[in-house]
């Protein structure tokens, strides 16, 4: 069964195409798995909906069927993990032809059945995201099928978009702290497949930062994953003091937490120091519970391209009541929340999944650069930590003495000063603080001062170290709240 598009195929099929794909694996995921995974055969009979009926997921919402929230998830994620029933072979050739599969159901008669099914539905690979600076990540399950042949298909296309910046020979370099999350995995099948040379790397101490930066000297990668903070305060500065020199054509991508414009700006300034005349710093989006559905920029501020829409769909909703485990009043809209129904077969199936995240604009058309058919997400805030604090009041816009304030935008504009290598916002008693790092910490402040002069809620700014921000931690909270 094809459970991913080709690059060519994003190209070429037609957004209606591809949401029509869409719509019949949501089918089948409802009649064939979701019975089977016992956290939504409870939710069906409790809310009277016979999945049968369910022909997409606006028809979630017309049944009044909720948005499930990470607290109600986390109680128990073994729930949410398809468990075949006994006639498992009878279930599985019920999912093909209900998608018109019928090459693969040939081909299923004449192959190992056993270890088709295996492929199928066993767990094979458990990946996280998210809240590893809080000890409280999201696990989800991935079958052999989905590491092995969907995500590897998912990450061709990647590659394709990413390595359009680069020279044509690739060397790799995983920037990622080495952890059973999905930020380092992803990025290292990602190079194992896509370039030419992958140095297998890792950092956060798996690997030190001194002699990271050496083997970069010797091996020139031009293809460099991690996280923003990590490249702007530890590897690049190391970098330039030992005066090692990079390749003139460079592509730097992000992930696992959100890059500002003015990070990005900081990424090529120190770029430009080691010898790279041709620097480009992307920007990458994905979570645990999207599964497969890693999301690359094409070029700078393009959006974030779905190219996994067969793993599964993403849409944006307002939400109108919660209770603590669910969202039970609901609708779709153009902006707003961000959910998420998986329908990449089995392993953990999360059906609208209420992912926390906040979507300023999704675009559909084709995208102007690189030519694909998919919906792009713009604006993405980043805040499911905070969100689950604040159980969706009032979020990254805080009220602070009857005013709103947004706290995201504030850390924004300490970021923008050339002064300013890091900065984090807090929001503690009615009071917001900023924290910022600088060598130059008297001019920084002063400069900081200046910029918020006019504004309505004043910051207390403070002057810590890179260190107290992060409390021995891989990264920080850039937005504390409490
Ligand atoms: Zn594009």
């Amino acid at each position: 069964m094809q459970e991913f598009l080709t690059f060519n195929q994003l190209k070429l099929f037609s957004q209606e195409k591809i949401v029509h794909l869409q719509t019949l694996r949501f089918r089948a995921t409802c009649r064939y798995l979701l019975p089977n995974v016992p956290f939504y055969k409870k939710l069906f009979a409790e809310y009277n909906v016979d999945p049968n009926i369910l022909r997409n997921v606006e028809d979630w919402q017309k049944n009044g069927l909720p948005l499930i929230k990470k607290a109600a998830y986390m109680k128990n994620p073994k729930d949410f993990v398809v468990q075949p029933g006994k006639d498992v072979f009878k279930e599985y050739v019920s999912l093909l032809s209900s998608q018109h599969e019928f090459d693969e159901l040939i081909k299923l008669l004449f192959s190992d059945k056993e270890k088709e099914l295996k492929q199928y539905y066993s767990p094979k690979m458990l990946v996280f995201s998210g809240g590893t600076e809080s000890g409280n990540p999201t696990p989800v399950m991935l079958t052999a099928k989905q590491k092995f042949d969907t995500l590897v298909g998912v990450l061709e296309v990647i590659g394709k978009l990413l390595f359009t910046h680069t020279e044509k020979k690739t060397v790799g370099m995983n920037l990622f702290p080495y952890a059973p999350h999905l930020g380092w995995h992803a990025t290292h099948m990602a190079l194992d497949i896509n370039t030419d040379l992958n140095l297998g790397t890792a950092a956060g101490g798996a690997m030190p930062t001194e002699r990271l930066v050496m083997l970069a000297d010797k091996t020139k990668p031009n293809v460099i994953c991690g996280m923003s903070d990590y490249l702007r305060n530890r590897f690049l500065p190391l970098a330039v003091q030992k005066k090692i020199k990079l390749s003139e054509k460079v592509v730097f991508v992000n992930g696992a937490q959100k890059m500002h414009d003015a990070e990005r700006v900081k990424i090529k300034q120190l770029a430009k120091k080691l010898g790279v005349k041709q620097c480009t710093v992307l920007d990458m989006y994905g979570a645990s519970e999207l599964k497969e559905a890693l999301m690359p920029e094409c070029v700078e501020g393009s959006g974030f391209h779905h190219v996994a829409p067969l793993s599964t769909i993403v849409r944006t909703v307002e939400a109108k009541h919660t209770t603590k485990d669910l969202i039970d009043d609901w609708q779709f809209s153009y902006s707003g929340y961000a959910v998420s129904w998986n329908i990449d077969g089995a392993g953990t199936l999360l059906q609208g999944y209420f992912l926390g995240d906040k979507y300023d604009k999704i675009e559909t058309n084709k995208c102007d650069y690189c030519r694909l058919n998919v919906q792009r997400f713009f604006g993405v805030n980043r805040i499911r930590e905070v969100e689950t604090q604040l159980n969706l009041t009032g979020i990254v816009e805080e009220k602070v003495k009857g005013t709103r304030v947004n706290l995201v935008a504030y850390r924004g504009a300490a970021l923008s000063l050339d002064e300013i290598k890091e900065a984090q916002v807090v929001l503690k008693k009615n009071k917001v603080e900023v924290r910022i790092v600088s060598d130059k910490p008297k001019k920084a402040i002063a400069k900081l001062e200046k910029k918020f002069a006019s504004a309505e809620i004043k910051p207390i700014i403070k002057c810590v170290s890179m260190d107290d921000l992060k409390n021995d931690k891989l990264k920080f909270k850039p937005i504390v709240i409490g």
